[in-house]
């Protein structure tokens, strides 16, 4: 038969109409792959937004079965591992993408970041520091990176760095965080302090002079800085001005004011009706804080607390239950009582950080949920009560 023959083309036609028939009932398979790599990874996102964490996992793992080359899916399913606190398989798959031979320079940087912040979440200080100082250098994660560092350095109390990387910052552009900085100068100045550096510590909050105006941290290093070098006038109008500001910090500068109102004798008892006068409302923050400061044996602070004890329902009450007169205490009674009152509140929440909403019974400047500066504030001023009623454990 001549390949000119009508009957050849015809078989050509049939055999070509065949294998297109073939073809378009059974997909390559390669191409059906890529569909539900495609598709699992959509419905793994998809449950993600949902927070549907277990169901996420499963489609992504279902693409990484189907396909394990595809970056994408590894990538969800790193950072998957994180979120539900299996650092080290986060860890795994990140360092194998890192691995990879061929990879995209973006690729290569986002594998780099998603190692550090493992590092970070599983506590590997060192290791996430290593590679934070690489991607701060460069590239899209850079900034993220310089403010990983900053974590790092206050957790490390390496104050010199954290200021170094905020001075980086802000060469490029970016806000500095003013609050953070300034807290950086009274960590690195009362160390100095502690050490008996006075001067070198004096220095190093007046380098930072123009800012520290109107900080109350600053003020207290500042005036415990004076009271070891004598000064206690420069102490006693350091510490007021404070408390005019904010009568909220008396717990913090009581102890402090104290001894500074002591040495000065005569001039300094008048200092406590200095401030009351101002700010007349204050009294009650002032009571509270002699008590949990154990500062009663200043006589005006102990009138303060005579009065909260004949005022208070809940106070006179107890002082009556123990059959006592609230009107009619010894001085030694009234310091019995701080005392026990002391005791009861200790356990009690006393502060509660504005931003994130962790709650303390003692003071911190940083908070230890989230890490703001200057975010506690104390919020149960006089709950001797709650401390009658039982301890109750911090909630965060
Ligand atoms: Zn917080």
């Amino acid at each position: 038969m001549s390949i000119h023959s009508p009957w050849f083309l015809l078989g050509l036609l049939f055999i070509a109409g065949a294998v297109g028939f073939y073809a378009s009932r059974r997909p390559r398979p390669s191409a059906l792959g890529a569909e539900s790599v495609r598709g699992n990874y959509l419905a793994g996102v998809n449950f993600l937004i949902n927070d549907q964490h277990d169901k996420a996992l499963e489609a992504f793992l279902r693409a990484s079965e189907l396909d394990g080359d595809a970056v994408e899916t590894q990538f969800a399913l790193g950072s998957l591992y994180r979120r539900r606190g299996e650092v080290d398989r986060a860890i795994r798959i990140h360092q194998k993408i890192l691995a990879r031979p061929v990879l995209e320079p973006q690729q290569r940087e986002q594998a780099s970041y998603a190692l550090a912040t493992d590092y970070l979440r599983a506590g590997l200080l060192d290791r996430a520091e290593d590679l934070l100082r690489e991607i701060s250098q460069a590239g899209i994660n850079r900034m993220a990176a310089t403010r990983d560092l900053i974590r790092i350095h206050e957790v490390e109390q390496d104050w010199e760095s954290a200021i170094e990387l905020h001075t980086q910052l802000a060469r490029v552009g970016k806000p500095r965080q003013e609050v953070a900085l300034l807290h950086y100068w009274c960590e690195l100045a009362d160390t100095a302090r502690r050490q008996g550096k006075l001067d070198e510590a004096a220095s190093l909050l007046r380098d930072s002079r123009m800012k520290q105006q109107g900080f109350p941290r600053g003020a207290l290093v500042r005036a415990a800085i004076a009271l070891e070098q004598g000064d206690a006038g420069l102490a006693a109008r350091l510490l007021t001005e404070v408390l005019l500001a904010d009568p909220a910090m008396a717990l913090e500068v009581l102890p402090q004011w104290v001894r500074a109102s002591q040495e000065l004798g005569e001039e300094g008892r008048s200092l406590v009706a200095s401030v009351l006068e101002a700010r007349p409302a204050a009294w009650k923050e002032f009571a509270f804080a002699a008590v949990m400061a154990d500062t009663l044996d200043h006589p005006e602070l102990e009138r303060l607390f005579r009065r909260m004890l004949e005022s208070d329902p809940n106070l006179s009450g107890f002082v009556r239950a123990l059959g006592r007169d609230p009107t009619d205490l010894k001085p030694a009674e009234v310091r019995d009582l701080g005392k026990v009152l002391r005791r009861l509140a200790k356990g009690t929440t006393r502060y509660r950080c504005a931003e994130c909403g962790f709650a303390s019974s003692a003071h911190f400047w940083q908070c230890p949920g989230c890490k703001t500066w200057d975010s506690l504030r104390p919020v149960t001023r006089f709950d001797f009560v709650a401390g009658l009623e039982g301890p109750k454990a911090p909630s965060h």
